[in-house]
C-alpha cells in the first residue's frame, strides 16, 4: 500500500490518506523546550538502561495520578517507545510454544512479536456487533494450561473499542482463574477518549502482580518520532526487561527523557486540546460513514479510528478487479479514487478496513467522498 500510494504521488496524482497511524498535530512547546534545555545543559551520554530515576519516579505518581496503580520507581522500564516496552516483555516471557491469547481485531505488531518469541498466537475474535470486545466466556473456551499471555489494547487500535471497568473486571475474573496467566494492557492511547473513565486492569483487586501496564508519549502527546515507551510491571518482569534492553538499546534517548518529564509531570488537562480535536473528527466522520448504504459502523469511543464493516462489497468483480479481501478493497480504493486506507486482514479481520481520522476535517470530507464514490462502483 505505502508503495504504490508513493508511485501514484510520483504520478502526481492527488491522494488523500486515512491509512495515519499517528496525531496530526505537532508536540506541545512546553515539552520541547524541556528537550532543547537538556541539550544546553549536555544530558547527552549514556542514561540508566531502565530509565533516568527522575523519570521512573515521575511515571509511577503518573501511574499513581491517573490510573490508581501503585508501581515503584523500581518496577518501572523505560524503553525506545511502547513497540520496544512489549518486544521486551514478550521476549522476555515467552518461551517458545507458549501460547499468547490474542483478542482480535488486534494492533499488527502483536502477533509479529509473538511469533518472533516463538510463541503460539491464540486468536480470539470480536466481530462489530460486539463492538468489537470479546466475552469472558470466549477466554475462558481458548485458556489451556499452555496460555502464558494475553494481550489487548484499551482504546483499541484498530477499532477505537475502549473496554469499560465493569468490562475488565469481568474479564480478570476468568483471566484470574488460571495461575501462570499474564496480562499485557497497552493503554498508550489512554488520553484520546470521548466518553467516561480510563480503567486500567491492574488496577482491579489481585491483578496488579500478573499485569504489565504498557504506555508512552506518542498518541497523547504527540511525539511518535521521539520514541518513548514504558511499561510497570511486577519487580521480576522489570528486572527480565531491563536486563533484556540493555542488550539491546542501552536505553531511550536521554533528550526523549527529559521531554518525558515535562510532559508526565503536566496536567493532562494541557493535552485536552487534541482529544477535543479527535472527538469533533470522529463525530464528522461517524456522521457521513452512516450515510453509506451497505457500509456498517458501530461508535468507537477512543483513540482516533474508525473500523466500519466493508463484507457488503467483498466477493465482487468491478471490470478486471476482483475484490476478494479488505486488502483487494483497500488496493481497489487507492487506485480508482485516490483514497489510502488499511486493510483489516493486518489487524486479523476479514471485515473491515481501518480508517484514520487524525486529518483535517476538510479532508475526512473529501476522503469519505472518495470512499463512497469507490464503494458504490463496487455496488454498480
Ligand atoms: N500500541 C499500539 C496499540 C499502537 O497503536 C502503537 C503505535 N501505532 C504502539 C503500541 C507503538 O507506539 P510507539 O510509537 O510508542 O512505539
Amino acid at each position: 500500500m505505502a508503495r504504490r500510494t508513493r508511485e501514484l504521488k510520483a504520478q502526481g496524482k492527488d491522494i488523500v490518506s486515512l491509512s495515519l497511524g499517528e496525531p496530526d498535530y505537532d508536540t506541545p512547546d512546553f515539552i520541547k523546550e524541556a528537550a532543547i534545555q537538556a541539550i544546553h545543559d549536555n544530558v547527552t551520554h549514556y542514561p540508566p538502561v531502565a530509565g533516568f530515576p527522575e523519570l521512573r519516579e515521575v511515571i509511577s505518581k503518573k501511574f499513581k495520578r491517573d490510573n490508581q496503580l501503585n508501581y515503584d520507581a523500581n518496577q518501572i522500564v523505560v524503553s525506545t517507545g511502547a513497540k520496544q516496552s512489549i518486544a521486551n516483555t514478550v521476549l522476555s516471557l515467552i518461551n517458545p510454544g507458549d501460547e499468547v491469547l490474542l483478542p482480535a481485531p488486534y494492533w499488527v505488531s502483536y502477533i509479529e512479536i509473538i511469533k518472533l518469541a516463538g510463541g503460539i498466537p491464540v486468536i480470539i475474535y470480536a466481530g462489530i456487533e460486539q463492538d468489537f470486545k470479546v466475552k469472558p466466556e470466549q477466554i475462558k473456551q481458548h485458556m489451556t494450561e499452555k496460555s502464558r499471555l494475553i494481550i489487548f489494547s484499551s482504546p483499541c487500535n484498530p477499532t477505537g473499542t475502549v473496554y469499560s471497568r465493569n468490562e475488565l473486571q469481568a474479564l480478570a475474573d476468568v483471566i484470574k482463574q488460571s495461575p501462570d496467566l499474564l496480562v499485557l494492557s497497552d493503554e498508550i492511547y489512554e488520553h484520546i477518549r470521548f466518553e467516561g473513565e480510563h480503567c486500567s486492569i491492574a488496577s482491579l483487586d489481585g491483578m496488579i502482580d500478573r499485569t504489565i501496564t504498557v504506555n508512552g508519549l506518542s498518541k497523547s502527546f504527540a511525539m511518535t518520532g521521539w520514541r518513548l515507551g514504558y511499561i510497570g510491571a511486577p519487580k521480576w518482569i522489570a528486572d527480565a526487561c531491563d536486563k533484556f534492553q540493555g542488550q539491546i538499546t542501552s536505553g531511550a534517548c536521554t533528550i526523549t527523557q527529559m521531554a518525558a518529564i515535562a510532559a508526565l509531570e503536566a496536567d493532562p488537562e494541557r493535552v485536552q486540546f487534541m482529544v477535543e480535536g479527535f472527538h469533533k473528527r470522529r463525530d464528522l466522520m461517524l456522521g457521513l460513514l452512516k450515510e453509506i448504504d451497505g457500509l456498517k459502523v458501530n461508535e468507537p469511543t477512543g483513540a482516533f479510528y474508525i473500523f466500519p464493516d466493508i463484507s457488503a462489497f467483498l466477493n465482487k468483480k468491478v471490470g478486471d478487479c476482483e475484490i476478494k479481501s479488505t486488502i483487494d478493497l483497500s488496493m481497489f480504493l487507492l487506485d480508482t479514487v485516490h483514497l489510502a486506507t488499511v486493510g483489516g486482514e493486518a489487524f486479523g479481520c476479514n471485515k473491515s478496513i481501518r480508517l484514520s481520522y487524525a486529518t483535517s476535517e476538510e479532508l475526512i470530507v473529501e476522503a469519505v467522498k472518495r470512499l463512497k464514490a469507490g464503494l458504490e462502483a463496487i455496488s454498480a
